[in-house]
């Protein structure tokens, strides 16, 4: 990443942070593994080991019935290199869960609204008073320009990932001044029909 890169990563994390409480690795990780158990697929934990990477367990139930593994991501941040029995929408939570101990932006409380909808059912109620209790944003901070999302993307290039401004709606975005050589985002929403 270039310095303007880097600039640009540490003006929108200083901005996520603003207003949040200061918590220590160790506390986040108690507050994601609050979130947990209200989801429907459980018996998810998170941990860190020894060097501070976080490792997510779960019972399987096959041999071995303990499954311990260094969360390491492909593509969009939101899911791991190995085989995991969840779905894919549990993933991108349980990413949003990880990223939370990491200290990294994470999508919104609506995204999670919507995981709890009769129409994903990926947890319920209680998931989202968990998250409100540990005070989870309701509004996601764009990493590219540090202002609030208009529209909502995921970022991810050289080692930036986030939510950020809907490629849709750019034109609010102070990125499009220092445009990327080549936009890597997943839209996590429709164009607008004007
Ligand atoms: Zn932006």
């Amino acid at each position: 990443m270039d310095r303007r890169g880097v600039r640009r990563e540490r003006h929108a994390i200083l901005k996520w942070d603003r207003g949040r409480e200061v918590v220590s690795k160790e506390q986040r990780l108690v507050q994601a593994n609050s979130v947990l158990p209200t989801f429907t697929f459980r018996g998810v934990v998170l941990e860190l080991d020894s060097t501070g990477h976080v490792v997510v367990c779960w019972t399987s139930a096959h041999k071995p019935a303990l499954v311990r593994k260094r969360w390491v991501t492909r593509g969009s941040d939101f899911h791991p290199t190995w085989r995991y029995p969840w779905g894919g929408t549990q993933s991108t939570a349980i990413a949003q869960l990880v990223r939370w101990v990491q200290g990294k932006p994470t999508l919104p409380l609506g995204s999670w609204e919507y995981w709890a909808s009769d129409t994903v059912k990926l947890c319920g109620p209680e998931t989202l008073e968990a998250l409100r209790a540990i005070n989870w944003p309701a509004k996601p901070i764009c990493v590219l320009c540090g202002n609030e999302c208009a529209g909502l993307d995921w970022w991810n290039l050289d080692g930036v990932s986030g939510p950020c401004c809907s490629a849709w709606k750019v034109t609010s975005c102070r990125f499009v001044r220092d445009p990327p050589t080549q936009w890597h985002t997943s839209t996590l929403e429709p164009p607008q029909s004007s």
